[in-house]
């Protein structure tokens, strides 16, 4: 579980932003849920034999005897929710959350213990066109952070969970005969989750697999149909994409529709973005049958990648725009009434003014360290004057001298440079 420090925090407000001004173009709305759910919520929608639910989640007792956890995922909190204040009956709702995810994991890059996602969900559309526009929402959030270059996306389609079942029976027929050279957490999956041994990380198991039956043959006509008109809608779009057999996503919910858009840029933990359709959640729930589609990406992996491409903008810091000094007793509040008149002249800048006294020296170097461009300078001359020392800190110009009513003009001219 990290920290997240005053150095790192511009950068998270910036994807946080942009993700938000991206959304929110689109017409999604934010729903913020709990960080804490009843257990049987994940249980019953991550499902018993995944590895969230076996081994990665972090349950307790509360004061009462309830068992309660942590989120590990957004998913079946924000369909609780919509369903407990009736967002979903007779409706579609595009929704989407920010927050806190809990999975007791080991910890490598790319893999924490508390982690970030922005989650995304829509209900009430049962067409290929609700998943095409999540891909391209997506696509163009990549646009806007500068890492279309860096991400590809992969779809398959998994089908009912009637086709999945026949496929599943097929491929544990075949992997069978396979048993003891598979990797052991696929002997183990052979068991309990098949379908999840497809995206084991093991050579040898992906070399047994090359021979196996493929899901596709076993997928339903009206899957079928939705695949091929979703590939359509991303063609039309000029979305590309590959179509991985493979994937099939490790939690139970989903169906017909997954995704994940992956980076190279991250080493193995390159899925920054997955997600699918799970149009029997809702009911599976205690809700009436409605349909779903959506995703969650894990924000630090985005960060990760930006900062590892170098691809943060030079604006996102904590730099200050403008230092206020104040030399002697005497310029204390004329300083801090200057801040004030400055903040509602020019409410866009980042105007600090300093406190806790000290010499010239030690004032400006701390105006030098804020990263300001300008520092103002008020010692009892000026006050007496009534004006206001100019110092450019970036560049080399000398220092001006104004009367304190023209300090918002003569800043504002500073600068634009
Ligand atoms: P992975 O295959 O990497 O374990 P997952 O299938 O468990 O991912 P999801 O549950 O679909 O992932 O979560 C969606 C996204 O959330 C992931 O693609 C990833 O970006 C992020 N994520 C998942 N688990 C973690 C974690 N422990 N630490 C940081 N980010 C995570
Ligand atoms: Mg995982």
């Amino acid at each position: 579980m990290n920290d997240i420090l005053p150095e790192q925090t511009p950068v998270w407000q910036y994807v946080e932003q942009t993700v938000r001004q991206v959304l929110g173009s689109y017409g999604y709305q934010e729903i913020r849920m709990p960080v804490v759910e009843q257990t049987d919520l994940f249980k019953r929608s991550i499902g018993e034999v995944t590895d969230i639910v076996e081994k990665e989640m972090y349950t307790f007792e509360d004061r009462n005897g309830d068992s309660l956890t942590l989120r590990p995922e957004g998913t079946a909190g924000c369909v609780r929710a919509a369903e407990e204040h009736g967002l979903l009956f007779n409706q579609t709702r595009r929704l989407w959350y920010i927050g806190p995810m809990f999975r007791h994991e080991r910890p490598q890059k790319g893999r924490y213990r508390q982690f970030h996602q922005i989650g995304v969900e829509c209900f009430g559309m049962d067409g290929p066109d609700i998943d095409a526009e999540l891909l391209v929402l997506t696509a163009r959030l990549w646009q806007a952070l500068g890492l279309a270059s860096h991400t590809r996306l992969e779809i398959n389609s998994i089908g009912t969970s009637e086709s999945r079942k026949q496929y599943r029976e097929a491929l544990v027929a075949y992997l069978s005969d396979y048993h003891d050279q598979l990797d052991s957490d696929s002997q183990r999956r052979l068991s309990t989750n098949p379908l999840r041994i497809l995206d084991s990380k093991s050579a040898e198991t992906q070399a047994i697999l090359a021979d196996a039956p493929r899901l596709d043959d076993y997928l339903d006509d009206e899957s079928r149909v939705h695949f091929s008109r979703l590939r359509a809608l991303l063609d039309a779009a000029r979305i590309e994409y590959t179509v991985n057999p493979r994937l099939v996503r490790g939690l139970d919910y989903y169906g017909k529709t997954v995704f994940e858009w992956i980076t190279d840029s991250l080493g193995a933990q390159g899925t920054v973005c997955a997600g699918g359709r799970y149009d029997g959640l809702v009911e599976q729930l205690g809700g009436k049958p409605t349909v779903a589609v959506g995703f969650a990406m894990g924000l630090e992996r985005l960060i990760l990648m930006l900062e590892t491409l170098d691809l943060v903008p030079a604006h996102v810091n904590n730099d200050a725009d403008v230092y206020v000094t104040a030399l002697g007793d005497s310029a204390v509040a004329a300083a801090q009434q200057l801040g004030e008149q400055l903040r509602t002249a020019l409410p866009a800048l980042t105007v600090i003014t300093h406190c806790g006294g000290g010499s010239f020296k030690s004032q400006m170097k701390k105006a030098d360290r804020s990263g300001a461009q300008v520092a103002l300078i008020l010692g009892e001359n000026e006050v007496q004057a009534g004006t206001v020392g100019l110092k450019p800190l970036r560049a080399e110009a000398a220092q001006l001298e104004v009367p304190q009513s023209n300090v918002v003009e003569a800043l504002t001219k500073l600068l634009d440079h």
